[in-house]
């Protein structure tokens, strides 16, 4: 579904991604593991060109993001607007919401699908409580974010993003800027969504998710793809001794 070739980026001097190459199955969740700083959603924000990329390639269904190249083999920046469609195939989760706060939950839910999906209003309305249902949050339909607490806020910004009928999910540490005691609803979400066949790629620091949800799980260490296989493998035995050291403290 997604295939990352030498993805590679720098900020000046700083070169952040040193070459990261994998790919994601349909349906496949993928947990993104690292310390702070070690270039997570520097790649994350690569896939969907958030950031562009200083080298390699993204291809979503084979078509490369963010450049077309001719008949002719040369290679061309797509436009802004060439972007933000392909980008539309992928939608992302932060770590803050960002919820429209003159909104209501569904307002948030359904915006995207009529503004930009061109999808009929009442359509929208109805998949949207759906959608909130799926989440928990039927009741919350008509809330403002205001009046939502962290995790329900957290649980409509990911039905907004399922709203969009992306091809794969990304998430950039959905949890981290919750309180303790409203972390697990927000990943209890995730998780139904890994099992029900979502294609999701996760950034997190949350290891029991990372071992109950993910099929594969990556470490990345100062830009590189330092260890990767599946979750019981990769967090119980790794091979690398940098791995070793990031998990010890982190069982
Ligand atoms: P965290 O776990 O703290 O979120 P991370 O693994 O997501 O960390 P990134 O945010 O990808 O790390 O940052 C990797 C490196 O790139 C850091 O050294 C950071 O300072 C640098 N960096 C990120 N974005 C920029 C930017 N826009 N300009 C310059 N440097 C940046
Ligand atoms: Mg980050």
């Amino acid at each position: 579904l997604l295939a990352v070739e030498d993805l590679r980026k720098s900020f000046g001097s700083l070169e952040v991604l040193k070459g990261a190459s994998f790919t994601v199955r349909p349906s496949e969740v993928i947990g993104l593991l690292g310390r702070s700083g070690s270039g997570k959603s520097t790649l994350l924000r690569c896939l969907n060109m958030l950031e562009t990329p200083t080298g390699g390639r993204v291809l979503l269904d084979g078509e490369e993001i963010g450049f077309k190249t001719d008949p002719s083999g040369r290679r061309r920046a797509l436009s802004g607007a060439e972007v933000a469609r392909q980008r539309a195939r992928m939608s992302m989760v932060f770590q803050q919401f960002n919820l429209w706060p003159h909104r209501t939950a569904l307002g948030n839910v359904i915006e995207g699908p009529i503004q930009v999906l061109g999808v009929p209003p009442e359509q929208a309305r109805t998949e949207g409580l759906a959608l909130l249902d799926r989440v928990g949050l039927l009741a919350k339909a008509d809330v403002h974010p205001i009046r939502l607490s962290g995790g329900q806020q957290q649980r409509v910004a990911i039905a907004r993003a399922l709203a969009m009928r992306p091809k794969i999910m990304l998430f950039d540490e959905p949890t981290s800027a919750l309180d303790p005691e409203l972390v697990a609803e927000v990943l209890q979400v995730m998780l139904d969504l890994a099992k029900t066949g979502t294609t999701m790629v996760v950034v997190t620091h949350e290891m029991a998710f990372a071992r109950d949800a993910c099929d594969t799980v990556m470490l990345l260490e100062s830009g590189e793809i330092i260890e990767r296989g599946p979750p019981d493998q990769v967090m119980s035995r790794p091979s690398d001794e940098r791995a070793r050291q990031f998990f010890g403290g982190r069982r």
